[in-house]
């Protein structure tokens, strides 16, 4: 598949990831079908999609018409067999079994040739591929949280990816005005690796009791960083967060340094997921 041949693209999971990586493929000119299994979620995306693109007008960074051809473009959909791309990107939960086996029933409806990409943060793109047919299509495309204004996309080659897919998908990247980066197949690949101390030891100064969630947030914002840990996990959703570090700590053998927190854990079990759900760290209500 060359980039010319694209022309179709299919996002998997409408969540934090998804309706924003639509919502790019829409205005960079593709016809974009955006699936979920919630319906719920689907609704939530159409409304998030009109609201961004108001904002992108309001802010001088957007035009109408680039308004008419987004939502012209974009689709909507709970039915799989509609996912029948060029391309199609996953942003569901992330979990191995999950991402598999969705790659697994999409390759099943569409061309040996179809690109599956994965927006997984953590889990190594060799793994998922293992279980897929036409492992050589399956490829890594990282975007960044918010998807329509973070400009970085790591792109992963896995041990059967071919260099003509990982081609055209730093081609498409480009394409959707991002700057793609390759990075190693390895888990958490560049920035998750990096930044997985942030969350994991701001939790463990919570633990302990060196400080509370808005010292630690400020502290940290006050050395330069954009965004303190916690609110940063609100951000990115607590539940994703915790599914990322977990996947971590797994796939580096349990060592220790990637250890999830039960803090963090209570609050995925008490549906405190951060902005999307209402309540994390903080509260939104
Ligand atoms: P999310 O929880 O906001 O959304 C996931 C969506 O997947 C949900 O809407 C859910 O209904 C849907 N889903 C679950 N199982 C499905 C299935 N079988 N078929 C279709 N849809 C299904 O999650 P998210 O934060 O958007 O994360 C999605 C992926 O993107 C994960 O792999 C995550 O690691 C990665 N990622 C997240 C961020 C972030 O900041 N949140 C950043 C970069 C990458």
């Amino acid at each position: 598949m060359t980039l010319e041949e694209i022309k179709t693209i299919g996002v998997v999971g409408a969540g934090t990831m998804g309706q924003g990586i639509a919502q790019i493929c829409a205005l960079a000119g593709y016809k974009t079908i955006l699936f979920d299994i919630n319906a719920q979620v689907l609704e939530k995306a159409q409304q998030t999609t009109t609201e961004n693109l108001a904002k992108g007008i309001a802010r001088g960074k957007l035009t109408e018409a680039d308004k008419q051809t987004t939502l012209g473009n974009l689709s909507f959909t709970g039915d799989t067999l509609q996912l029948s791309c060029d391309v199609i990107i996953e942003a569901v939960v992330e979990r191995l079994e999950v991402k598999q086996s969705i790659f697994k029933e999409l390759a099943a409806i569409n061309s040996p040739q179809t690109i599956l990409a994965s927006n997984t943060s953590s889990i190594p793109i060799t793994r998922i591929a293992g279980a897929v047919p036409h492992p050589e299509r399956v490829v890594g495309m990282h975007f960044f949280n918010p998807a329509p204004i973070m400009k970085l996309v790591e792109v992963i080659s896995g041990a059967a990816t071919s260099p003509q897919v990982k081609n055209t998908i730093q081609q498409l990247a480009r394409k959707l005005g991002k700057t793609p980066v390759m990075a190693k197949d390895s888990p958490g690949f560049i920035v998750n690796r990096v930044a997985r101390h942030y969350y994991v030891e701001a939790l463990k100064l919570l633990e302990e009791g060196v400080a509370d969630v808005a010292t630690i947030d400020k502290l940290l914002q006050a050395s330069g960083f954009k965004m303190g840990p916690f609110e940063l996990m609100d951000l990115i959703g607590v539940d994703t967060n915790y599914s990322v570090t977990t996947a971590m700590f797994e796939a580096f053998h349990y060592d220790p340094k990637f250890r999830p927190s039960r803090i963090q854990q209570q609050k995925v079990d008490a549906g405190h997921h951060g902005r999307k759900s209402g309540k994390g760290f903080y509260n939104y209500e």
